[in-house]
């Protein structure tokens, strides 16, 4: 399995045998603060561990500092072409810095940024991305051979990043195609010692995000690729970590609260099983958000909901607790046998109560 070593964003271990940690980037303005803040505060409900946030010029950066003094989450700032805006950041708090270091108008810049990242004990991500990757040396990823241009382009980066002496890198290399994402970063994992963080950029809206992040992430986190991640949604970035939780427990590689198997219904059954599915859905992230993940029942790791008692609980048999469901009551089963009847209305509470029961004798 590769291994790098592990730098530290805040409170944040990234690589070094560390869990793959799950990243997101708010879509508020910084200079709108209260609606910044409110937005970590949504994301780290959601399972957020490391926020980036956009800096897109000097004017910005009073609101970056208030922001700063209140955010809950270790925060990485996003910058490009303005060295001088990154030495700035970093000197305010920022807990990383992501940049290109071929994008700097002034390259002679990166010898400050440098500077500033030592002096603050601070990470650097060289993050590219396909679209926008290296004008000043001229390399640009075409059809011939995208996924090596691109890791020469970041090779590069890492290498200016070294001569000044610099270690501390995180490093990414992004571009829509999930093919060509697998081929990148199996190409940085064989030649960096640096932890890498995964992202396939412009990935689109949720369906479509969701599916490209979790082939790419499921091939190279499967090889043991990739110490953090960001799932890119064109949309609420509170689904990019929910997404991202997603695909770490469908790999099994985290383990946060429960995750939940719904049968797809069919002419059995006879209930809104898409509606109880929403619910227990909602009622699961609520209550990994009450209870924390260290008191989590580790016995009820999956809730099942199936659409009938003539299959559900034998198709559920591998799920830790579950409701099958009558036409107007519910059968709550636990590992596959049956526990008692209840009112269907009443069968998500009583799955809630189940969890709850548990974990108070937990805490
Ligand atoms: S569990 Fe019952 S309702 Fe659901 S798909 Fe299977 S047979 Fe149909």
């Amino acid at each position: 399995m590769p291994s790098s070593a592990a730098v530290t964003v805040g409170s944040v271990a990234i690589g070094g045998g560390a869990p793959v940690s799950i990243q997101s980037m708010l879509t508020r303005p910084l200079d709108d603060t209260d609606a910044a803040l409110e937005q970590t505060e949504a994301l780290r409900t959601a399972g957020c561990e490391i926020v980036r946030v956009a800096l897109p010029g000097h004017s910005v950066l009073p609101a970056l500092k208030a922001y700063l003094a209140e955010a809950v989450l270790p925060v990485v700032a996003d910058i490009h072409f303005d060295g001088r805006l990154a030495v700035r950041a970093i000197e305010a708090g920022c807990h990383k810095i992501r940049i290109n270091p071929a994008n700097l108008q002034n390259p002679g810049t990166l010898t400050d940024i440098v500077a500033a990242a030592k002096a603050n004990s601070i990470p650097i991500r060289v993050g590219l991305n396909s679209g926008s990757v290296a004008p000043r040396s001229g390399i640009r990823p075409t059809d011939d051979n995208p996924a090596a241009l691109l890791v020469d382009a970041a090779l590069d980066g890492v290498r200016s990043l070294e001569k000044l002496g610099f270690h501390d890198i995180v490093v990414s290399a992004k571009c829509p195609d999930v093919t060509q994402t697998i081929d990148i970063y199996r190409r940085l994992a064989a030649t960096l010692p640096y932890p890498l963080h995964l992202g396939v950029t412009a990935a689109g809206g949720l369906r479509q995000a969701v599916i490209k992040h979790g082939l790419a992430f499921g091939v190279l986190l499967g090889e043991g690729i990739g110490d953090t991640m960001r799932v890119s949604v064109t949309g609420d970035p509170v689904e990019e970590v929910r997404a991202g939780w997603d695909i770490l427990r469908g790999l099994g590689r985290r383990r946060r609260g429960a995750v939940m198997i719904a049968c797809p219904t069919c002419g059995r059954t006879k209930v809104d099983l898409q509606e109880i599915a929403a619910a227990v859905e909602s009622a699961l992230e609520d209550l990994v958000t009450e209870i924390g993940e260290e008191n989590w029942p580790d016995d009820i790791r999956s809730v099942a909901v199936m659409g009938c008692i003539v299959n559900g609980p034998g198709e559920a048999a591998a799920a830790d607790i579950g409701a099958a469901f009558e036409h107007k009551n519910a059968v709550i089963f636990r590992k596959g046998d049956i526990l008692e009847r209840v009112p269907a209305a009443s069968a998500v509470a009583k799955l809630v109560s189940l969890i709850e029961e548990a974990a108070s004798g937990i805490r």
